[in-house]
């Protein structure tokens, strides 16, 4: 398996079946595991040996569904959470105690934004916010004693920033620190984080892993080998008190943040993925290469006809020569992703007259998955946010952001132009 192209990984990592087992992997549709002794429970609460004993802890299915996209991003392990805003919360509060400080790159996804920036603000973390073009001088400047990690998205909801990657893990090994990477819009498919740096990989499957819309979830994934008992991260070589002074860097020295993740946080928090979700999201999976080559097809074919519309001011997307993202994304992806934005001449009004026109494209709050929609970030996704944190993140009044999905390009492209007529003659 380890040689196994992305590809093969996708259809047939996570789940082996044996001699006569069902092919496709089972839901295990149950709380609790059944023993025949006393000690072999003791055994699995003590950490002493791998198995199921809760399903708010682990799962067979779900436990399928994780090492497939542990595979898949050539890590060592993944924990998987309940949303893709737990996985980025817990991604952190496994790392940081409060009154512990983190550095992220300012063109996050909305959500994430208001999570860090408010939510775990009040928990107690403190967050540094750093435009994406920051140097490697200004993060130096920027690091203290008490900094715990730098995160970052790979390629920016909805602003469509490509990370430099390379660059953030320089900044973050200089100083001991892990690189935790958000890579939902990539997917292992466009782009595998851990190839250039990164250290942790997160991910709200609720996207195009599972593509079809129809189950939230969210990933961990270690890559495996960073220090943590590098001085900054005392919870990893300090016995738990919670597991019998059980030590995470000598005890589970594979993958001692994952184990941590789980071990506490899951525990702790109750924030499994459920097993129904799993299965759809592993089932998803299955055919993301297949989708992802389409979305990115759709996307750039949308995105060179949109740019021609004499209704349209500008058309925001990686692959096209012009964006000043182009060169980034030809260097770390693989494809440039099925999201576009584009701003409609006569700002914010017309542009909710073309959100209203469209019939193949429906509004929802939703990317990426197979159905192609539509969004006002200003008014819906980030209308939490106030102008400045808008303008960090990238979204201007007039931007419409499509989530390009797998119908034909040519009715897309009809329904985009009826639509833009409209606006034009209002
Ligand atoms: C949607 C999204 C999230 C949040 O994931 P949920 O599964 O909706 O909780 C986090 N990061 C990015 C980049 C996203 O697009």
């Amino acid at each position: 398996m380890a040689n196994w192209k992305l590809e093969t990984l996708a259809v047939q990592a996570g789940y082996t079946p044996e001699n006569g087992a069902p092919r496709v992997v089972p839901i295990t549709q149950s709380t609790t595991y059944k023993y025949d002794d006393a000690q072999s429970v003791a055994d699995l609460f003590d950490l002493k040996r791998e198995g199921f004993f809760y399903t708010r802890l682990a799962n067979p299915t779900v436990d399928c569904f994780e090492k497939k996209i542990a595979a898949m991003e050539g890590g060592v392990a993944a924990v998987a959470t309940s949303s893709g805003q737990n996985a980025n919360a817990l991604a952190l509060l496994n790392i940081a105690r409060s009154g512990d400080h983190i550095i992220a790159v300012s063109s996050l996804y909305g959500g994430t934004v208001t999570l860090f920036a408010n939510t775990l603000k009040k928990a107690g973390l403190e967050f540094s916010f750093v435009p994406p073009e920051v140097t490697l001088a200004e993060i130096d400047a920027l690091v203290r004693p008490n900094t715990r990690a730098i995160f970052a998205e790979m390629l920016a909801n909805p602003a469509l920033i490509v990370l430099d990657i390379e660059k953030m893990a320089a900044a973050a090994h200089k100083h001991g620190l892990p690189l935790i990477v958000d890579n939902t819009f990539p997917t292992p498919f466009l782009c595998q984080p851990f190839q250039y740096g990164a250290d942790i990989v997160t991910h709200s499957t609720s996207k195009y892993i599972e593509g079809h819309a129809t189950s939230i979830g969210g990933m961990v994934v270690e890559k495996g080998g960073f220090d943590w008992s590098n001085g900054r991260f005392p919870d990893f070589v300090e016995p738990d008190a919670s597991y019998h002074g059980l030590i995470y860097t000598r005890d589970f020295k594979a993958c001692p943040y994952s184990v941590k993740l789980r071990a506490q946080w899951i525990r702790d928090l109750g924030s499994p993925m459920m097993p129904f979700n799993a299965f759809m999201s592993m089932v998803g999976c299955e055919t993301l290469h297949v989708r992802m080559e389409r979305h990115c097809f759709n996307a750039q074919k949308l995105a060179e006809h949109l740019e021609q519309h004499p209704m349209v001011s500008w058309v925001n997307y990686p692959g096209l020569p012009a964006s000043p993202q182009h060169a980034m994304a030809q260097k770390y992806l693989r494809g440039a992703s099925g999201v576009l934005c584009f701003g409609v001449k006569g700002g914010a009004k017309a542009g909710e007259i073309v959100m209203n026109s469209l019939k193949v494209a429906a509004i929802a709050v939703h990317v990426a998955d197979l159905r192609t929609c539509v969004l006002h970030p200003a008014s819906m996704t980030h209308r939490q946010l106030n102008e400045q944190e808008l303008a960090a993140a990238g979204v201007s009044s007039d931007l419409i952001r499509v989530s390009v999905g797998l119908e034909h390009i040519d009715d897309l492209c009809a329904d985009f132009d009826q639509a833009l007529d409209k606006a034009g003659k209002a």
